[in-house]
């Protein structure tokens, strides 16, 4: 296993002086500085919310003023300490996060090609989709409703009993149904895609299969990975005002600020949501295996179900204004595969690692999706933060690798509302966070997020062969309809779409 070499080398140079930056190691651990949570009292006056509307400092965000008087007077001193031109990048999120879509899936299709048993057996029924079917174009639909799974079709109750088709989702176990994939005998060489899955009806419909699985899972663990190295990177010593008393290389960035924010608001919090999502039987996978493998892991007729929606992760931003949104790249292995271009975002300094030119799976649910945001009808459970944690904030310190071991381990329970940290989940977490600690530090260092596109560029990946709108119920299909039906009437008038993942419908369709 690489991780522990990898974790002591990190913990031996803490990340914000990676080695490809620079060689100086510090003196103390870096420190983390937070942005303001709320808009509490003008800093000068003290004046509250309640008595007064207050503002925040337009260049950096760090403090709130009732006037401008009370700026005004409080320039002097305010610029020596935090403020003044060019001190803070305030990097929006909308235009960051597909750089964190690219780290994730980096991650997450690495490892599942390597160990994923849908990925390393080969396919032998023929989980195929059904007939075409066009959302804008011809959304109620030419198909013919035989095909159409309801819920009683096909059904054996017992995976291992049969051999199931693949072309009607099937029950697992406590009522949880989903289109079942039967593997084959584990080979030990790389699978030849159509080897992988020789009944595919086209390649288009194999290569999205194959990504899907590789998206599954992982959700935890990436998201945290990616939230710790966000503080590490951005909310540490690049923020110590020129006044006190430490060593000027200490500050990478050249003693430049950076914050997250969204729109003209700052980001006061960000952290990782649980929560349900709905999704169809026929876009949840189960895998049935039909061999015994030769080291007993898996047994004939044992399955295993694929990404559990009822435990879905997102990441959340809260603003500084009091609003609240949503960033998921988990939701791909559930067949809802709203992908951005990742090109533009792999240009700058990536030191070792994949750069992409094609898509990565990944939404952000921000104010554009504000009203079709029942879309796919999210139930949040839990919300923890990361940027507030203390916990979070000890691990980036990187000072005592066995400490911030179990720090991780914590956190990972917490997340889980006290479910234990699984030994993979450790290990895939000790593989990937000194990666995602080492890219975002390179984009940060090298201020690469100043070439970012101030709108990411979204696309959908619809293959023709695919139907599962159709069978949505209740309040999810009645979303899907309304929102595509009024796609299509803007389309038929001409009038172009009034937001990235319309357009992104409209082109999937040319
Ligand atoms: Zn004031
Ligand atoms: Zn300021």
């Amino acid at each position: 296993m690489r991780s522990k070499s990898r974790w002591a080398r990190r913990s031996a140079c803490p990340p914000t002086q990676g080695p490809s930056v620079s060689n100086y190691t510090p003196k103390s651990p870096p420190r983390i500085f937070l942005p303001l949570s709320k808009l509490e009292a003008c800093c000068l006056c003290r004046k509250t919310w309640r008595e007064t509307e207050l503002r925040w400092c337009q260049l950096c965000a760090e403090v709130v003023y009732c006037s401008s008087e009370c700026q005004q007077r409080d320039w002097p001193i305010h610029k020596r300490q935090y403020c003044g031109k060019s001190k803070t990048d305030r990097v929006d999120i909308e235009s960051y996060w597909p750089f964190l879509a690219v780290l994730v899936a980096q991650f997450k299709e690495d490892t599942n090609f390597n160990s994923h048993p849908a990925l390393t057996h080969p396919i032998i029924n023929s989980p195929n989709p059904f007939h075409p079917y066009h959302p804008i174009l011809n959304p109620s639909g030419t198909v013919s409703t035989e095909n159409i799974p309801s819920a009683s079709s096909g059904v054996p109750t017992d995976p291992s009993s049969t051999n199931p088709s693949g072309k009607y989702p099937i029950s697992f176990t406590d009522g949880i149904r989903a289109k079942p994939i039967v593997l084959g005998e584990k080979l030990t060489s790389f699978i030849q895609t159509d080897t992988w899955w020789p009944t595919a009806i086209t390649t288009a419909v194999r290569n999205k299969l194959q990504r899907r699985i590789a998206n599954e899972g992982l959700l935890l663990v990436t998201y945290l990975s990616v939230c710790l190295s966000l503080l590490s990177s951005m909310y540490t010593t690049t923020a110590i005002p020129d006044d006190e008393d430490e060593d000027e290389t200490l500050q990478q960035t050249g003693r430049r600020r950076i914050r997250l924010t969204y729109g003209n608001s700052p980001i006061s919090d960000f952290g990782i949501v649980n929560g349900s999502v709905h999704v169809e039987d026929t876009d949840r996978l189960g895998y049935i295996f039909s061999k015994d493998s030769p080291d007993g892991k898996e047994k004939k007729g044992e399955y295993r179900l694929g990404q559990d929606p009822d435990d879905h992760y997102r990441f959340y931003f809260q603003t500084l204004s009091g609003s609240e949104w949503y960033l998921d790249l988990g939701k791909y292995a559930l067949n809802s595969c709203v992908l951005v271009q990742a090109q533009e975002y792999c240009t700058g300094n990536w030191g070792r690692f994949k750069r992409y030119d094609g898509d990565v799976s990944g939404m952000f649910y921000g104010k554009e999706y504000e009203k079709e945001g029942g879309l796919d009808n999210f139930k949040l459970r839990r919300r923890f933060s990361i940027l507030r944690n203390p916990r979070a904030h000890d691990i980036v310190q990187w000072n005592d690798q066995d400490a911030d071991i179990a720090n991780i381990m914590t956190l990972i329970q917490e997340i889980k509302g006290g479910e234990e940290c699984t030994s993979w989940e450790r290990e895939t977490m000790l593989d990937f966070l000194p990666d995602a600690v080492e890219l975002v530090h390179l984009n940060v260092a090298h201020r690469d997020y100043l070439n970012f596109p101030k709108k990411p560029k979204i696309a959908v990946d619809l293959d023709p062969d695919e139907q599962s709108l159709v069978e949505y119920t209740g309040k999810a299909k009645e979303n899907v309809f309304k929102m595509t039906g009024q796609w299509q009437k803007r389309h038929r008038k001409g009038k172009s779409p009034k937001n990235p993942l319309e357009a992104a419908f409209r082109n999937s369709f040319k």
